[in-house]
């Protein structure tokens, strides 16, 4: 047998996955489903930004000239010959003593070169409609009110460049500028294998001796939740054959294989043998817990990586290794979750020197420090604890306990506004 990869830090564990996968091919997407995905190419707006020099309010549009004088003293007074609305254009001319009614969005006329907003214009004759007489106590500066033209971007402007990843704001900017075809990384299509003799699908009572698989369901959210297509595969049982010809089968199919179980040194676990013996095994074990066992390699050119069976274990491989790599194969610059410093609210011991995530929820304190609060049960049997948690509480390699009030690093995870934080 083949001398096997020793046991790796996480930080050599994810630089040696992330570098294994590379950019998907570029698809074209509407502007719509570009939303939360990374533009591949710059994207160019078809027309100035806004198109034309407009009211900010509703109001009055005249020249500035005309109120330079105005005060409350000596107000002065226009005659209002016309109205414009949005999407209404004023071709007239303003001549001296004159003024037009103007509404939000509706294009500025051209003599004029501010707007003063209604609420500080007194009606002295008429309605404050077209043929009134209103007055100006003060004068308005020139561009006041007024969105110039172009002001956001220029017709042949890069508005999203290459990288950026598209947000809400972001789609109606691009539908604003008439970019309405998006070129972004295709999502990878993850095929998901639960390996376990044990294993029942989840719609099944499971009878003696048997679990429901909620590996592969916890995965494929995963997977969907990192901007994947999953598919869960059907579920393996423990033979090496069976695992061979399940792998072989997916690494053709799919831009990136998860399987889950058998990945320890026990006499049922294959996942090693059976990337070892199809492909290039270049990962066996990380110094990090939950999941020490972590398989990776490459078979038929497909990334496959083997995550342990254990719920947790599974669920802390998949976030600190696969899923910075799956964001790189979409293109995403930033791959990591974003992390918090929180104070422990209580002593952790620390007995085992592997760097521990511990599943905990962070939340504030009256002073607005981030407090965090471990589970109590950190069995990595559970998929329950981490439902009820919002980050993972890293406590670094060694043996050095932590006292309450300690700061420690808390990996933010795919949490909602629901939860505290
Ligand atoms: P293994 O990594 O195969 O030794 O499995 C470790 C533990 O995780 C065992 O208790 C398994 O029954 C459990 N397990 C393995 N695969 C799954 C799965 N797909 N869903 C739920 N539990 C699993
Ligand atoms: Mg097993």
């Amino acid at each position: 047998m083949a001398q096997r990869p020793d046991m790796i830090s996480l930080e050599e564990a994810r630089k040696l996955v992330v570098g294994q996968v590379k950019a998907m091919p570029v698809e074209t997407v509407d502007v719509l489903d570009a939303l939360g995905r990374v533009a591949a190419q710059d994207l160019k707006s078809d027309m100035d930004i806004s198109p034309f020099a407009h009211a900010a309010m509703d109001g009055f549009a005249l020249r500035s000239t005309e109120v330079a004088a105005a005060s409350d003293a000596a107000p002065r007074v226009l005659r209002v010959i016309d109205e414009v609305a949005a999407g209404d254009v004023f071709e007239g001319s303003i001549g001296e003593g004159e003024c037009v009614r103007i509404m939000t969005g509706a294009p500025l006329p051209a003599d004029a070169d501010t707007v003063v907003k209604y609420e500080i214009v007194g009606v002295v004759e008429g309605d404050g409609r077209s043929g009134s007489q209103v007055s100006f106590a003060a004068p308005s500066e020139p561009g006041a009110n007024i969105r110039a033209a172009g002001e956001e971007a220029k017709a042949g402007d890069v508005v999203v460049s290459a990288g950026e990843v598209i947000g809400a704001a972001g789609v109606g900017f691009l539908a604003s500028c008439g970019a309405l075809e998006v070129p972004t990384y295709m999502r990878p299509r993850v095929g998901i294998i639960a390996i376990g003799s044990e294993l029942v699908a989840p719609d099944v009572m499971p009878g003696p001796g048997k679990i429901r698989n909620s590996n592969s369901y916890a995965m494929a959210a995963c997977a969907k939740e990192a901007g994947c297509i999953p598919t869960i595969l059907p579920i393996v049982e423990d033979t090496e054959e069976a695992l061979s010809a399940a792998v072989l089968a997916a690494a053709d199919e799919f831009d990136f294989v998860i399987t889950s179980g058998g990945a320890s040194n026990g006499d049922y676990d294959f996942i090693k043998d059976v990337v070892e013996g199809a492909g290039e095994l270049l990962m066996t074990s990380v110094n990090m817990r939950p999941g020490k066992a972590q398989t990776f390699g490459i078979v038929h050119g497909t990334p496959v990586f083997g995550l342990p069976g254990n719920p947790a274990a599974a669920y802390c491989g998949f976030e600190m290794i696969i899923r910075p790599a799956l964001r790189k194969m979409q293109g995403y610059r930033c791959l990591e979750r974003p992390t918090v410093m929180a104070k422990l609210s209580k002593p952790m011991k620390k007995k085992d020197p592997r760097r521990i995530f511990l599943r905990s929820t962070v939340t504030k304190d009256e002073a607005g420090e981030h407090v965090v609060t471990p589970a109590k049960n950190q069995s990595s049997g559970l998929f329950g604890v981490i439902q009820k948690s919002n980050c993972l509480a890293v406590m670094p390699e060694g043996k050095e306990s932590k006292e309450a009030g300690e700061r420690i690093e808390c990996i933010l995870l795919d949490v909602n506004e629901e939860v505290v934080l």
